[in-house]
């Protein structure tokens, strides 16, 4: 792979600072690189730092740590060979279509005939011939996020870098953009030499990237690369891109399960970011796949589609699902365990039962919680103990979050009771004496 190398990170970190004062790491360790002739889908959670990643490539923030180089150079601002586009599609509202797609050009110094050409060029390639002197607030969104493509392209850019560009519009707009997109690429009718898209949408990744990468949250680190060979364009129902699609649900999903298979050290082991999911969402999740067509097994493209849940939802949902031991996800699909079949069927105390113990079992705060409890005398203690626990290995706002789900599913599966008033948390008031 060492053709050339359009841009590149090396060793780049990124922390930002909170409101309440506190820093958080985003990026960490990352490498990445992005040649000639390439597109790469960088996938990753909601938070995970893609945009980030993405505004440090464009010269738009700079990094804390490590560099970021275009064609071998170091920069430190935005570069014109690298153009953008957004979710937003950041058009200004009071521009002209024709006005908005000139002004990267004008910046450049090109004097207006030959912006007014170059214009119109990009807008007849990407299909808004005629809608030169329309405002914004008159198209759809679909002819919008043309407008932020043509903004981007009209400089005639080596590297175009896409932030969830299709994800603001709805799905059949967002499929045909995406196609022209690679039709215009696959038949070289832009200069463009790569493309890296950033994306939560797997299905999106999966038929546009030849290399997927995908980046892990907190911080945000890149975890998995795969690499895809099929021709473009591709077929969405065959077998060969929904078994890659299965495989990257599979890596983005693995982390939690992973970690329960493993067994965490303990000192970390309180400390583990429980999922951000609620319990509603996760019982939904589980009562779907037990149900028809899935019957305990779920391929999970499916699933997402039969739940309409983003990703983003879904997720956390099978982490913690994944966590308490009622699912795993094997090769894809989400494959409910013996005890999850049996607590899709309980009545609610059965569940809220199983809920505990597999609580106790496999979430080690909630255990130290619990055993904490236990042996103080007065059998209440405040959270904010917990909080300084969590807070040895976790940043305040993390930890809050982190001891606020412990509560929850303590809470749910009666281990243990909080006062929300006082902060104190108690073993429950029928199993005191
Ligand atoms: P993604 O694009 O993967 O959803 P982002 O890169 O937008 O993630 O954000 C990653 C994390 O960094 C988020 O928690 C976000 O709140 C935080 N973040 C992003 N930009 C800033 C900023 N300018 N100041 C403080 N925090 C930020
Ligand atoms: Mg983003």
């Amino acid at each position: 792979m060492e053709q050339n190398v359009l841009i590149e990170l090396h060793d780049v970190a990124k922390t930002f600072q909170t409101a309440d004062g506190t820093s958080r790491m985003v990026l960490e360790d990352v490498d990445f690189e992005l040649a000639e002739g390439e597109i790469v889908a960088l996938l990753g959670r909601s938070g995970s730092g893609k945009s980030t990643l993405l505004r440090i490539l464009a010269g738009l923030i700079p990094a804390d740590k490590g560099s970021v180089r275009y064609r071998g150079q170091e920069i430190y601002e935005p570069v014109t060979n690298v153009a953008m586009v957004f979710q937003s599609f950041a058009l200004f509202p009071w521009l002209t279509v024709q006005q908005n797609v000139e002004l990267g050009l004008e910046a450049q110094g090109v004097p207006p005939e030959e912006r007014e050409k170059r214009a119109n060029e990009v807008l007849e390639l990407i299909g808004l011939a005629g809608f030169g002197g329309a405002l914004p607030r008159e198209l759809s969104g679909g002819m919008r996020q043309r407008v932020g493509i043509a903004r981007a392209l009209v400089t005639g850019p080596d590297v175009l870098l896409m932030d969830e560009a299709f994800s603001a519009l709805d799905v059949l707009t967002g499929e045909t953009l995406r196609d022209d997109i690679l039709e215009l690429w696959e038949e070289d009718r832009i200069p463009t030499k790569g493309i890296l898209i950033v994306s939560h949408n797997i299905e999106e990744a999966v038929m546009m990237a030849d290399r997927i990468i995908i980046l892990s949250s907190d911080p945000g680190r890149i975890r998995n690369e795969v690499k895809i060979t099929l021709p473009r364009p591709r077929d969405i129902e065959s077998p060969e891109v929904r078994k890659l699609i299965d495989e990257i649900y599979g890596l983005m999903t693995m982390r939690a399960i992973q970690h329960a298979a493993a067994g965490v050290p303990a000192a970390a082991a309180f400390s583990y970011r429980l999922p951000d999911t609620d319990i509603v969402q996760m019982e939904g999740v589980l009562d779907w796949v037990a149900d028809a067509p899935f019957h305990g097994r779920a391929d999970l493209p499916k699933l997402s589609e039969e739940t309409e849940l983003p990703d983003e939802k879904l997720f956390p949902a099978f982490d913690a699902l994944g966590l308490l031991g009622l699912a795993q996800v094997e090769k894809g699909d989400l494959l409910l365990t013996p005890l999850g079949f049996r607590y899709a069927q309980a009545e609610q105390s059965e569940r809220q039962e199983i809920f505990g113990k597999q609580l106790l079992a496999n979430v080690p705060l909630a255990a130290h919680i619990r055993r904490t409890l236990e042996a103080e005398m007065t059998g209440a203690i405040s959270e904010t103990a917990f909080l300084n626990l969590l807070e040895e290995n976790l940043k305040a706002d993390e930890a809050e979050r982190v001891l606020k789900v412990a509560i929850e599913w303590g809470r749910y599966g009666e281990v243990y009771e909080y006062d929300y008033h006082t902060g104190r948390l108690t073993l429950p008031a029928n199993e005191e004496e």
